[in-house]
């Protein structure tokens, strides 16, 4: 393939999925060589510790379109798309989960799509999760619902990260500052022309979910901070209410006064006292939060480390003579998104 950018790149972030491995690759290969198109499949192994690696260089052999990014550690679902999307180099870049929960074939509408009406970005909507479970449905519904507040209508409900590029909003990706930006809310932030193609989500076709409920919960934490601030103003609102609720705790208190009602008074200090201590707490946590942010984009650390790239081309420069830097491993930092 060399230097020749494909037209078609398809980036598939996988983590421990030797049992799908060969049923993706089998209908993937299925569908794009039907497409009469250059394209490369761009597999970002993300840290797996089972055989994905071993059957990856397997597929190679056969299939001189597969290129194989490693990363030196699981870094998270988001981190190996990122890893995907910037050393991919299609004209388009679709990325799509491995588990073929997100049908292939749909590849080929996205690209009809873009193509024809010119758009930047297509968005693989959900049209149905009946496969999902009812918590899987409930708990995304919620995160969804959340997130169109944020970003705003912009964005899609249910578009996940099974969606179409171009190049140009690939670059614009890469020019962003953030280092693992939650692509989901960042590309409809961008403003690029978009379209929507709707498709039926299928079950996992094998193995199991690596989507647990901590990494559910860590994902929407890390959308929401790095999204708004808007929490920060929780403990503005909350700092009101206390007052409004102390003074009405003064008049009652003068009232009682007056009419010589008054009370040993032990449960109301304790009550009040207990509600603002919490009160200090969730808004020092949440301060906490984005504290922790700033502090993070100030380590700068690169979210994911490749390994390496079957296919690494004039890229392997970025590296910039690791051995001339004391001290580092000699892999280092290959790619940190420019
Ligand atoms: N994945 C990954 N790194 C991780 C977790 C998941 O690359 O740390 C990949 C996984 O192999 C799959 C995709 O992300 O291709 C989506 O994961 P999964 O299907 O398990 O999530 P779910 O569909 O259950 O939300
Ligand atoms: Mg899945």
């Amino acid at each position: 393939m060399g230097q020749q950018s494909p037209a078609l790149s398809v980036v598939v972030p996988m983590y421990n999925e030797e049992s799908v491995l060969p049923l993706l690759a089998e209908r993937l290969r299925g569908v794009l060589d039907g497409l009469d198109e250059t394209y490369e499949v761009v597999a970002v192994d993300d840290g797996s510790t089972d055989a994905t690696a071993a059957a990856l260089r397997g597929l190679r052999e056969r299939w001189p379109q597969l290129r194989v990014i490693r990363l030196r550690r699981n870094s998270g679902h988001q981190a190996a798309l990122n890893a995907g999307l910037m050393r991919s180099r299609g004209e388009y870049v679709v990325s799509i989960d491995a588990d073929l929960q997100d049908p292939p074939e749909t590849i080929a509408d996205m690209l009809a799509l873009a193509r024809s009406q010119n758009l930047d970005i297509v968005y693989g909507v959900r049209a149905d999760r009946s496969s999902d479970t009812a918590f899987k449905r409930l708990t995304a519904g919620a995160y969804y619902r959340m997130m169109r507040r944020l970003v705003g209508k912009s964005m899609p409900a249910q578009a996940g990260d099974f969606r179409l590029l171009s190049r140009t909003a690939v670059e614009a990706l890469r020019d962003l500052p953030e280092r693992s930006p939650v692509l989901r809310l960042v590309v409809p932030w961008l403003g690029f022309p978009s379209g929507e193609v709707r498709f039926e989500r299928a079950e996992r076709a094998a193995g199991r979910t690596k989507y647990p409920l901590s990494k559910m919960l860590a994902l929407a934490a890390e959308s929401v901070t790095s999204f708004s601030a808007a929490p920060l103003r929780v403990a503005t609102w909350l700092g009101l209410l206390g007052v409004g609720v102390c003074a009405l705790l003064v008049i009652a208190v003068v009232v009682a006064y007056a009419t010589g009602h008054t009370v040993s008074g032990w449960p109301s200090i304790l009550v009040a006292v207990l509600f603002l201590g919490a009160v200090q707490l969730l808004c020092l946590g949440l301060l906490g939060e984005y504290v922790g942010r700033i502090y993070t984009a100030l380590l700068a650390r690169p979210a994911y480390f490749i390994a390496s790239d079957s296919d690494p081309g004039d890229e392997t420069d970025a590296g910039a003579a690791p051995e001339q830097r004391a001290g580092f491993d000699p892999v280092v930092l290959v790619d940190s998104h420019r």
